[in-house]
C-alpha cells in the first residue's frame, strides 16, 4: 500500500491512497482520523478535507496510482 505522507490534521495517521471498491475513483484517506481528500495537493495543504463520503476502500495498485500523474512524492508502507 502506498501513502503520500503523515496527516496534517490529525499529524499521526498515514495519507493513503486509496480506491472505492464501487466506482474505483482513487483518493486520500488518513488511516488515524479518517479524513479524506480528492486530491493530493488539497490533504498536503490541507483544505477540502471531507469525511464518510465515500463507502468502502481498497488499496489501489501502484501502476494504477502512477496513471494519475500526481504531482506528489509516493511511499510505500505495510501494516
Ligand atoms: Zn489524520
Amino acid at each position: 500500500m502506498y501513502n503520500i505522507g503523515l496527516c496534517k490534521i490529525c499529524k499521526q495517521g498515514l495519507l493513503e491512497i486509496v480506491k472505492n471498491e464501487k466506482t474505483n475513483k482513487i483518493y486520500i484517506c488518513c488511516d488515524e482520523c479518517e479524513a479524506e481528500w480528492d486530491l493530493p495537493s488539497d490533504a498536503l495543504c490541507p483544505q477540502n478535507g471531507t469525511r464518510g463520503k465515500y463507502g468502502k476502500s481498497i488499496y489501489p495498485s501502484l501502476s494504477e496510482i502512477n496513471r494519475l500523474n500526481w504531482d506528489v512524492d509516493i511511499f510505500e508502507h505495510h501494516n
